[in-house]
């Protein structure tokens, strides 16, 4: 078997090949932190960590180096720290370590490198040094500038052709730049923001060339897999790719590109009750609160429901599935505890799935699957293929970064032993009263248990049950 990945810049699936396979390099960009992660900014790390656990399988835990940055550097966090009168440094370490624990509510594993722009500011300047020693950047105003005419492959990630841009450009233009879709490399720090000593003046670097300039320095050139959401392939990613490229003077190189990372891989957008998020529209979701009010695995579940390219919305019904879908699996596995696993690899068709371009879906089906074999050989007394449809349920889970809490534990959740008690003699009371078809006591019962907002989940072995969210 071998996993194929669609990529953004041939626009269609390939076979993934590693440059090395003993080191196997990935990138993904990481959040800006001045503030909360919203709902979408969660599709990318929990997509491109389902990819790295399944690289990790393939080649190896210790053979995977996977690097997702964090930018320290910033207007937005430079007007933010200005507006509370704190130091810059107050404000990214608040949202940074927000950031790490929403993350792990969400089973994401932390990546093997966190490259912090501030930490990087001589590779960077170095790299800018060498983007001019090509001719492909210039220095105007205290700016350093990226000259998008001197890479002759500018605009083949996105689709993009330099002379339609230029004729279509309606942005304001600086009067510096030479070309309206010259982009800034370095530029000035206003009074009172960070800045840094450069060969063209104090200042700060831009934002394209800090991802460039960290996968060189902490990864090395070519990657094989870079990532992010889809609103990132122009310009940031477009840029990245001449910046890297240019600084090593292949501009004029037709396949150049491939020498900074092999493939590109880019998530669909996520949209809430059908809406583009939007401060003015008032629809942000922070991940912080949901995380609070939802176990981190209906989101995680919710954000895998969809194939990682297609866009996501997020709704009621979306978390109601998703919970729903979790508490079927856990069922099963609830019921099934006494069994001891007798498998620890996922199925084949569970990886036939997830190795197509990561097909969560897919992968999800067959999740669904081993729960009803499990249930039915539980019916049946057949202890064998409980056993081992448990550990391939378990094994594929752990791919997917899901059903990590113990079933008991999951159906508990903030449950005290005097409600359990409660609610487990009404659901004996119940089962008793069906038992005997004296239905007006099993409807009051229930009545009951609706009154204490238990979800009651019949299975063919038996009931399981949760308190409401
Ligand atoms: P930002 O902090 O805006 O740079 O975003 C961090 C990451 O989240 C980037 O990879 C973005 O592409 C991604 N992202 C931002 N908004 C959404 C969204 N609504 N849906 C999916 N991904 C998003
Ligand atoms: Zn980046």
């Amino acid at each position: 078997m071998s996993l194929t990945i669609y990529d953004t810049l041939h626009r269609e699936k390939r076979v993934f090949q590693p440059r090395d396979p003993r080191r196997v390099t990935l990138y993904v960009c990481g959040p800006t932190v001045y503030d909360y992660a919203h709902i979408g900014n969660a599709r990318p790390p929990v997509v491109f960590d389902v990819l790295t656990r399944l690289l990790r399988r393939t080649y190896g835990a210790a053979k995977v180096v996977y690097a997702r940055n964090v930018t320290d550097v910033d207007d937005k966090i430079n007007q933010k720290a200005a507006r509370e009168g704190t130091p810059i440094g107050d404000v990214t370490s608040r949202y940074e370590a927000a950031y790490l624990e929403d993350m792990s509510r969400l089973n994401v594993s932390p990546p093997d490198l966190a490259p912090h722009v501030t930490d990087h500011i001589d590779a960077i300047v170095a790299q800018i040094g060498a983007i001019m020693d090509q001719g492909c950047a210039y220095a105007a105003e205290g700016h350093v500038l990226f000259d998008v005419s001197s890479y002759q492959n500018y605009g083949r990630l996105s689709g993009r052709n330099l002379d339609d841009m230029i004729m279509g450009a309606r942005v304001e233009v600086a009067p510096y730049k030479k070309n309206p879709h010259d982009f800034v490399l370095w530029k000035p720090s206003k009074e009172g923001e960070p800045s840094w000593p450069s060969p063209w003046g104090e200042g700060r670097p831009g934002w394209h060339i800090e991802c460039s300039a960290m996968i060189e320095e902490t990864l090395g050139l070519p990657i094989d897999i870079h990532g992010g959401g889809i609103d990132l392939v122009f310009p940031h990613h477009e840029n990245e790719i001449a910046q890297g490229v240019c600084a090593h003077g292949h501009a004029h190189a037709p396949d150049a590109h491939a020498e900074y990372s092999r493939y590109w891989m880019h998530n669909g957008f996520l949209t809430v009750d059908a809406e583009k998020m939007s401060k003015s529209v008032g629809n942000v979701l922070l991940l912080h609160d949901l995380v609070q009010a939802i176990p981190g695995e209906v989101v995680r579940w919710a954000l895998l429901s969809a194939h990682y390219r297609q866009p996501l919305d997020w709704n009621q019904s979306l978390l109601d599935q998703s919970r729903k879908a979790l508490d079927r699996l856990y069922g099963a596995l609830h019921r099934a505890a006494d069994v001891e696993a007798s498998d620890d690899q996922p199925p084949a068709d569970f990886l036939k799935s997830i190795e197509d371009d990561l097909n969560t879906p897919g992968a999800m089906a067959t999740l669904f699957a081993l729960s009803s074999e499990i249930e039915r050989a539980m019916t049946a007394g057949d202890a064998a293929s409980v056993a081992r449809a448990k550990g391939q349920l378990k094994a594929a889970a752990d791919l997917l970064g899901v059903l990590q809490a113990e079933p008991a534990t999951w159906f508990d959740a903030g449950v005290d032993d005097v409600f359990r008690t409660e609610v487990e003699g009404l659901l004996e009371q119940r089962a008793a009263a069906r038992a005997g078809k004296d239905w007006p006591e099993a409807d009051r019962i229930r009545d009951r248990l609706n009154a204490l907002k238990v979800v009651v989940m019949d299975g063919p072995t038996g009931a399981t049950w949760r308190v409401k969210a």
